[in-house]
């Protein structure tokens, strides 16, 4: 029986997101994107731009697989609900070790879009944070993905990213790598956009492109 569940997943255009969507799509999952669209980004309509042409490439690629990807939702990041509680506790676990502001307000989205999947890969800053109280959920059609122990977790990781998924939390940048390859996708994650200065060459100096060249993947800034 075809599974009926919808697989929401933020979208950035981005290595790890854009590998959260092609694998799902791959093994036949219902997918649907979101993006937050966030004036203070510069490279916000590339972003955009680079998402229709992925949708594209991973429909063809994997015609066959039974999966379906629905049109992108766009949100714009000044129509997401304040909440003083989440602000709070986005500070507070700033204030121990380095958190990016786009949790804050994917957390308050995730209070509406339970179980969206948020694409954070192994080592990174918010693995810092939930690697240790993350469980693992397996499902019958996109395989497993992580979940916060709420029992388990400090109340301000609780506030934050309880109600996330984490499809990637377990693989780094270069396992993502390697199983694309395995797969015949590859070619797509490197038509992936990620710096947010820039629209036509790789910065450098960004958090994307810092994060690309610390995580393995330091030949993308040259592309
Ligand atoms: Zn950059």
């Amino acid at each position: 029986m075809k599974n009926e569940q919808v697989f929401k997943v933020f979208w950035t255009s981005g290595w790890d997101s854009t590998f959260t969507v092609a694998q799902y799509f791959r093994q036949g999952a219902h997918v649907k994107p979101y993006y937050v669209y966030d004036d203070n980004r510069s490279s916000r309509d590339k972003e955009i731009e680079s998402i229709g042409k992925l949708s594209q490439l991973i429909k063809q690629r994997f015609a066959d697989s039974g999966g379906q990807l629905d049109e992108l939702t766009i949100i714009k990041r000044q129509d997401i609900k304040q909440s003083l509680r989440s602000y709070f506790s986005y500070k507070i676990l700033k204030s121990r070790a380095h958190l990016g502001r786009q949790y804050f307000w994917l957390a308050r989205l995730t209070k509406e879009l339970q179980g969206t999947a948020v694409s954070v890969h192994k080592d990174g800053s918010v693995d810092h944070f939930i690697g240790e109280c993350v469980k693992e959920v397996e499902d019958s059609t996109v395989g497993k993905y992580c979940v916060l122990k709420k029992n388990e977790a400090d109340k301000h990781v609780r506030a934050l990213f309880g109600n996330m998924s984490f499809p990637v939390i377990k693989l780094t940048k270069l396992d993502m790598k390697a199983i694309a390859e395995q797969h015949g996708f590859l070619d797509i994650l490197h038509s992936t956009w990620f710096c947010h200065n820039s629209t036509t060459t790789p910065c450098g100096h960004c958090n994307p492109c810092k994060s690309l060249a610390k995580f393995g993947l330091a030949y993308r800034l040259d592309e």
